[in-house]
């Protein structure tokens, strides 16, 4: 069945749905959404690309380490279960270990044909601010080096680092696209990636924040995709609780309200966008 809706990212192997995963999935599936599960360690990577195995039509699996793994971080019961992660005690509370990128483990999932992109990686200067420069950048540049390879698209997380990352894409042979998920850049960086060829996608944050209007109106239509990050960031009116991918349906509304597009023409180019960058056509 064609999709009405893709939601290009989201984190429905984490935790925070295990008490109701089957039905979260399916509430997005009876309403003909598909979803793409990002992986942000080998850990939710691995998980990303079984559900995409066992789940059915229309769930799609990338794999990836987040930059921040670099570094130990703040454990995110939302991210990870106890025991899948060995929690460390830090300064201030508790603290997941930093990962160790094995490119070949890493392949191995990413060859899997459900696996529609290589990420979540690129650049992140907010959470650790530049201390860790040298390592997400090492890490950003093995990406790249397995996109290439697996002839995957890059599924990108970028933050506060936005001349930094595209320094580096520019100075990396690449032969492969990338999407810049929750774009949260300038006019100026929209315009930089657009020029690439890199696509924008964007949240439910911009159903509140009036940031984003801007960007959205600039870019072109065939540049965008629509995202929930979920559980992250639920869009009006849904905010505040959890977030799953369901609520992509208002994301894709909205993108079409700041436009002054026709909604269904609007969902419709969504969904072609996303099918033909993670080269879905072949799937059901
Ligand atoms: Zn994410």
């Amino acid at each position: 069945m064609e999709p009405r809706y893709i939601d290009i990212h989201a984190h429905t192997q984490f935790p925070a749905y295990d008490a109701d995963r089957e039905l979260v999935m399916k509430r997005a599936q009876d309403a003909g959404i598909w979803m793409i599960n990002v992986g942000t360690a080998i850990e939710t990577s691995k998980s990303a690309v079984v559900l995409a195995e066992t789940k059915g039509d229309g769930v799609f699996a990338t794999v990836g380490m987040h930059p921040s793994r670099v570094a130990p971080s703040f454990f995110d019961s939302n991210e990870f279960r106890k025991g899948e992660k060995a929690v460390v005690s830090g300064d201030s509370g508790m603290m997941a270990p930093a990962e160790v990128f094995d490119y070949g483990e890493y392949k191995k999932l990413a060859l899997h044909p459900k696996t529609v992109a290589i990420g979540e990686c690129g650049l992140d200067f907010f959470r650790n601010g530049r201390d860790t420069e040298k390592e997400q950048t090492e890490l950003f540049a093995q990406h790249i080096a397995l996109a290439n390879e697996v002839g995957k698209p890059l599924m990108l997380h970028i933050r506060n680092a936005y001349k930094e990352a595209l320094a580096l894409l520019k100075s990396s042979p690449l032969a492969v696209r990338g999407n810049v998920h929750f774009f949260a850049g300038s006019l100026d960086d929209a315009r930089d990636f657009l020029d690439l060829g890199f696509t924008l996608s964007f949240t439910g944050v911009i159903t509140f924040a009036r940031n984003y209007d801007e960007i959205i109106r600039f870019a072109p239509l065939t540049s965008i995709m629509s995202e929930t990050d979920s559980p992250d960031v639920s869009p009006v009116p849904m905010r505040g609780r959890r977030n799953e991918p369901l609520f992509v349906r208002e994301v894709a509304k909205e993108i079409a309200r700041i436009r002054n597009g026709d909604v269904e023409t609007v969902q419709n180019t969504l969904v072609s966008n996303a099918k033909d960058f993670f080269s879905l056509a072949s799937f059901r």
